[in-house]
């Protein structure tokens, strides 16, 4: 038998004991993957998911499913993102609440990754959350200076065709990551779970250092 710490799996996951179905499950790892556009949230949530075998809820993708199937919903939120600016915080967090509530009750922990993007959502994650007894362990920030923002963004739109990966709507982006969604920094460092990672360099160092987090927790 390979050894390792009490309580934890192979995988390194920890073990919950007995907990009746009202029992707030300790080992729970809630996660918020924080940074502006580009700066490498969905690639690290990938390699955590697999990992760790953590959910995963990218509200950026959500959206984008809707416009490919052509709901109402995708119907009201394409132009939003087709300009670059925010859905309206209460559409966002209702549809926040179902996706999560479809993971069910006892799950390793759920990636947030393009949410909360404004504190009022960050506000109404924390509520969604401790309604159900669970709460966000950590805010992990993926810190990458904006030139390497810019370049990231611009080839991700000649490789993968997003609409909004132009220069033009990217621009516009990024002012509203720094206006609306930055503020969220200070506003986790209060609540004590914000872990400052420098995002930029080698992707297995960035990678080592979010599991460094993801680890202590
Ligand atoms: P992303 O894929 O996370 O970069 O998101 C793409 C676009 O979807 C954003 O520019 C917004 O228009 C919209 N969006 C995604 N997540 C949110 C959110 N939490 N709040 C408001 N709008 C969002």
């Amino acid at each position: 038998m390979p050894i390792r710490p009490a309580g934890r799996t192979a995988g390194g996951r920890r073990v919950s004991r007995g907990l009746s179905a009202n029992t707030i499950s300790t080992k729970m790892r809630n996660i918020v993957i924080f940074g502006a556009p580009g700066s490498g949230k969905g690639t690290q949530s990938d390699k955590l998911i697999k990992k760790y075998g953590f959910k995963h809820i990218s509200t950026g993708d959500v959206l984008r499913n809707e416009i490919k199937n052509g709901t109402e919903l995708g119907k009201t939120t394409k132009g939003y993102i087709d300009e670059g600016k925010l859905i309206p915080d209460d559409l966002m967090v209702s549809i926040l609440a179902s996706v999560y509530d479809s993971f069910g009750k006892d799950h390793e922990g759920v990636i947030f990754d393009g949410f909360p993007r404004t504190i009022p959502q960050a506000e109404a994650l924390k509520n969604m959350l401790a309604e159900r007894g669970h709460k966000v362990a950590a805010m992990i920030e993926l810190d990458v200076p904006e030139e390497e923002l810019m370049k990231r963004l611009l080839r991700r739109g000649q490789i993968e065709g997003r609409s909004d990966d132009n220069e033009e709507t990217i621009k516009k982006r990024l002012n509203v990551y720094h206006t609306q969604t930055a503020p969220l920094i200070e506003w986790y460092e209060k609540e004590g779970i914000r872990h400052h990672i420098k995002g930029d360099g080698e992707l297995e160092r960035i990678f080592a250092d979010v599991c460094a987090v993801v680890d202590s927790l």
